[in-house]
């Protein structure tokens, strides 16, 4: 069959994908909490929140398993004390971080109640951890911090510039800033060749971002904060007086993302009962991507007509003027569309296949939460509600962002692929109800994900020169 692409109709989940990826979404549509919550933990309760920080743990070695950019991770954990003989796989990278964090001295938190603050000599510790994450994933850090390098000097403009919308001292701030980032790139630039970054350039990034996070650029809990600060007053502003079509803060964040994952990463050492599961037998086991078959989707007007029709056969309700928001959906819709489109390589989502593995009996004994790299996807977390109803288990991921991508492929759970098709089938025809009645709602500001994770913190104090001194250590 090779060669021929199997033409998908209204029938099979990867037309909504089609469908879907091509109409334009309510950003921040993450899925309610119910879908992080990870119930039936055998043999650990959640006590002090430690659930929600073993779901940070498996988010964070999704985040360092990346090494190439597109990539997108997910990790499954398996806790067990037995003597487990089976041939396994190490990722010496894995391997590597997991015996660096065992190797952090464990301080109790102080019995006078006092904030749990890490010790400065834990620096160097968390430094060098930093730094393996960083320079295994560099090709991603560099992307990342070098993706808006062109608008940095008309930024940089428009502050020196600006008399009114800013006081003395936030501008000074928002200009630090902007410097940082300068030596970041800069720094960067010169470690291309040869993709290995120092540690004092990790000590820079650590200082830099406990500069931002204590001046108010950023929130201390970068994820979870939603207050409003400094940096997103910048986006503001840039947004309305000079069309600048991304947000610094996301930048931010993306510049600093292996650093706070490798900080989630270190909360590991200083929790009393994390800290056991640490001194555990650590083993990794990689699976494979299911192969997948071309398709081709036909997206015209009258298979958008066909998908509404089963949409209305399967629901009671009727939404009022039905008829015409119908056709004003459709009309809306098909000037976006193309009419065929063919995918070559189209892929099961790494949840997904993480999922079937474990439904397959390939992965054993792991906890009911996929860590992923990033948030799920529309047509993934509909799937995982899916298979939750049908399989009476409680599969969570930390959210889905709501948009939908092209080339999505349905993964086949064996024994009951039917029913689960069924399930599904019925869910995003609910969504594409949903979409025909919000269709002329506006973009929402996407935003991201809220791991919080309720860990020590570290108290580092820097001042600009300090930074810059030692930034230019290295020059
Ligand atoms: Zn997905």
């Amino acid at each position: 069959m090779s060669g021929i692409n199997q033409p998908i109709n209204t029938e099979d989940p990867e037309y909504y994908a089609e469908l879907f990826c091509r109409t334009p979404r309510f950003a921040n549509r993450r899925l309610p909490n119910d879908e992080r919550s990870c119930p039936d933990f055998p043999g650990i309760q959640n006590v002090d929140g430690l659930l929600s920080r073993l779901q940070t743990i498996l988010d964070g070695v999704a985040d360092i398993s990346l090494c190439q950019r597109g990539n997108v991770s997910a990790t499954m954990a398996c806790l067990k004390d037995d003597k487990d003989e089976s041939a396994r796989r190490y990722p010496q990278h894995l391997q590597t971080i997991f015996e660096m964090l065992r190797q952090v001295p464990y301080k109790p938190p102080a019995a006078d109640g006092s904030p749990n603050v890490i010790a400065n000599e834990l620096e160097d510790y968390f430094v060098e951890i930093s730094k393996a994450i960083h320079n295994y994933s560099f090709d991603i850090f560099a992307y990342r911090v070098s993706k808006r390098e062109h608008k940095l000097s008309d930024i940089r403009g428009f502050l020196e510039q600006d008399r009114t919308h800013f006081t003395i001292e936030e501008r000074s701030t928002l200009v630090n800033f902007l410097k940082n980032v300068h030596r970041i790139i800069m720094k960067v630039a010169k470690a291309q060749t040869t993709g290995q970054l120092s540690t004092t350039f990790i000590r820079m990034l650590l200082w830099m971002y406990s500069y931002w996070t204590q001046h108010d650029l950023l929130p201390k809990d970068s994820l979870a904060d939603k207050k409003v600060k400094l940096l997103d007053r910048a986006d503001a502003w840039l947004a309305e007086e000079h069309n600048i079509g991304f947000q610094l803060r996301r930048w931010a964040l993306k510049i600093m993302s292996f650093l706070i994952t490798a900080d989630r990463l270190f909360i590991l050492t200083h929790s009393h009962r994390l800290r056991q599961l640490l001194q555990g037998k650590f083993s990794v086991s990689v699976l494979t991507s299911p192969t997948t078959a071309p398709y081709c989707c036909d997206l015209s007007s009258k298979t958008i007509q066909v998908a509404l029709n089963a949409t209305m056969a399967e629901t009671s309700y009727l939404p009022s003027d039905w008829d015409q928001k119908r056709e004003s959906f459709i009309e809306w819709l098909s000037k976006k569309l193309e009419v065929s489109e063919v995918r070559q390589k189209p892929m099961v989502h790494a949840e997904l296949a993480m999922i079937i593995a474990m439904a397959k009996g390939e992965i054993k004994d792991v906890l009911p939460y996929v860590g992923v790299s990033k948030l799920s996807c529309l047509m993934c977390s509909h799937y995982i509600r899916a298979f939750n109803e049908v399989t009476k288990q409680k599969i969570a991921t930390k959210g889905s962002h709501g948009k939908a991508y092209p080339g999505w492929s349905w993964p086949s759970l064996p024994d009951s692929d039917e029913e689960l098709r069924q399930a599904f089938l019925r869910r995003i025809r609910q969504q594409l109800l949903s979409d025909v009645e919000q269709h002329a709602e506006i973009l929402r500001r996407l935003l991201d994900s809220s791991v919080g994770s309720g860990g020590p913190e570290w108290q580092i104090d820097r001042t600009i020169d300090e930074i810059e001194e030692l930034s230019d250590m290295e020059a």
